[in-house]
């Protein structure tokens, strides 16, 4: 599958905001957006007054780039969050929420999203017991994540334990530390999401 593979830090200042994509390095003064605060490309220091489209299209590829989704299956979330009972943008955030790649960040058991998708990908973790490798996997209530009995002794996933140890594990989710499982407790509801994402602009992007 295509993905976008540039520079992450690009991603962060084009959208002049932390998009956290490379784990630890983003709370540390590394990071690049704290250096340069403007735009990457020959003309991103110029100050550019954005239309109404325009910042809707930027509210959209922000919200893309959080979850490392591409142009044609965000569109696809988005048809499937409006034929959804309630807030079509708060069901878009939702679903992206509940993405087994992205659940994964948040139970803490990868340092930054694309860390989860590559983890998912090479298959170290299990949903209700069976091998899922798919980072876009949906989770429903009930559904228990757990790191695969091979992969507890991997040093990599100790060292993210390590790091993650402190981590703040969102509501819908529960989290047992002792044996890296996880359970989807509840759908994530609009508070449970601590994106700076106006969805309501995403909304109206696509509704044109
Ligand atoms: Fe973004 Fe992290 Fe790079 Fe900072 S270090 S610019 S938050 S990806």
């Amino acid at each position: 599958m295509a993905r976008y593979t540039d520079a992450s830090c690009r991603l962060c200042r084009r959208e002049g905001e932390k998009l956290f994509l490379k784990g630890e390095r983003c709370y540390t003064n590394k990071c690049s957006i704290a250096k340069r605060v403007y735009a990457p490309g020959q003309h991103g220091q110029q100050k550019k007054k954005l239309s109404e489209y325009g910042i809707q299209l930027r509210e959209k590829q922000k919200a893309r780039r959080f979850y490392g989704i591409l142009e044609g299956q965000f569109r696809r979330y988005f048809e499937l969050a409006s034929k959804r009972k309630g807030i079509t943008g708060e069901n878009l955030l939702q679903i992206l929420e509940t993405r087994l790649d992205n659940t994964v960040y948040r139970l803490g058991l990868a340092t930054s999203r694309p860390e989860a998708r590559q983890l998912v990908r090479h298959g170290h973790f299990t949903v209700n017991g069976q091998k899922i490798d798919i980072p876009s996997y949906l989770l429903n209530v009930g559904d228990v994540i757990a790191v695969k009995e091979k992969s507890k002794a991997s040093p990599k996933l100790k060292a993210i334990a390590e790091i993650t140890g402190s981590k703040v594990i969102p509501q819908w989710l529960e989290f047992d530390r002792e044996n890296l499982t996880g359970k989807v407790v509840a759908l994530p509801a609009r508070e449970d999401i601590d994106l700076p994402l106006k969805e309501h602009l995403i909304v109206e992007l696509y509704s044109k």
